[in-house]
């Protein structure tokens, strides 16, 4: 049939393809994706051969359009390089545009770093916020720990390598009380979740420095924050227990 067809692929083992996801692929049309190569070795692996469409953050608007046309005739799968597109990768605009256009579109889900992340680190799960990449910047990344701190909730980031100990660092300074993850390399031979305060876990990737892919999860904060209802309550508290009997 017609349409969109967003494929999850593998964050690494390539056992972790889905029977829905090899079948589409197997049925399709072409399949726009990140980096050809990539995609063209997921493909030889599932024993495929179909045009494999470039789409990343670089596509123009007419390569869009282009995708976009062929949509109306052809089913294309999306597929990025890793795990779920459009999660840190490429693909908000395409399904938009899908969806304005009136296409048909369905997503087949699968491998996702961020779940797989959490699902591993012990951390609370009962409520997350997905922050993708850690910003580079010192300013930019302070400003991003400090919005998740602000949530009652476990905070997870994309985050590389050579950028890991400075992160923790800042993390140790900023939020010193929090239960931190790290879930390195996962799916593949050197998976690896550690869980720690921040400063150990800095000071054991500082002596040991991490290689490969991070998830970087924060735990949410003891007490949930305070809203401005909560204060007057506990304003109005104190105010009775300071009253002589
Ligand atoms: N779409 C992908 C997903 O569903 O997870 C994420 C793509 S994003 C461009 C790539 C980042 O995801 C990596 O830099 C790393 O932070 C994280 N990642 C991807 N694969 C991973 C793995 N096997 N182990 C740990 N982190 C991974």
């Amino acid at each position: 049939r017609p349409g969109l067809y967003i494929v999850a692929t593998p964050i690494g083992n390539l056992g972790d393809i889905t029977l829905r996801a090899a079948e589409t692929l197997a049925r399709c049309d072409a399949v726009a994706c990140e980096d050809t190569r990539v995609t063209g070795k997921l493909m030889k692996h599932l024993g495929l051969s179909k045009p494999l469409w470039r789409y990343d953050d670089h596509a123009s608007e007419a390569d869009r359009a282009r995708i976009l046309a062929a949509m109306q005739e052809k089913a294309v799968a999306l597929a990025s390089d890793a795990g779920t597109p459009l999660v840190s990768d490429p693909g908000y605009r395409l399904v938009r545009d899908a969806r304005t256009a009136g296409l048909a579109i369905t997503a087949l889900p699968g491998a996702c770093a961020a779940i797989a992340g959490l699902t591993l680190s012990g951390l609370p799960n009962d409520r997350f916020l997905f922050a993708g990449f850690l910003p580079n910047k010192d300013k930019a990344r302070r400003e991003a720990l400090n919005d998740a701190a602000q949530m009652s909730a476990t905070a997870i980031f994309y985050e590389t390598a050579p950028r890991l100990v400075k992160s923790l660092e800042t993390i140790a300074e900023m939020l010193p009380d929090r239960e931190v993850s790290v879930a390195r390399e996962l799916t593949k031979l050197h998976e690896e979740c550690r869980t720690g305060r921040a400063e150990d876990l800095a000071a054991h990737y500082s002596a040991c420095p991490a290689k490969g892919e991070i998830v970087l999860m924060i735990g949410p904060g003891a007490a949930a924050p305070v809203g401005d209802q909560d204060i007057d309550a506990l304003l109005a508290d104190a105010l009775r227990s300071a009253k002589p009997s």
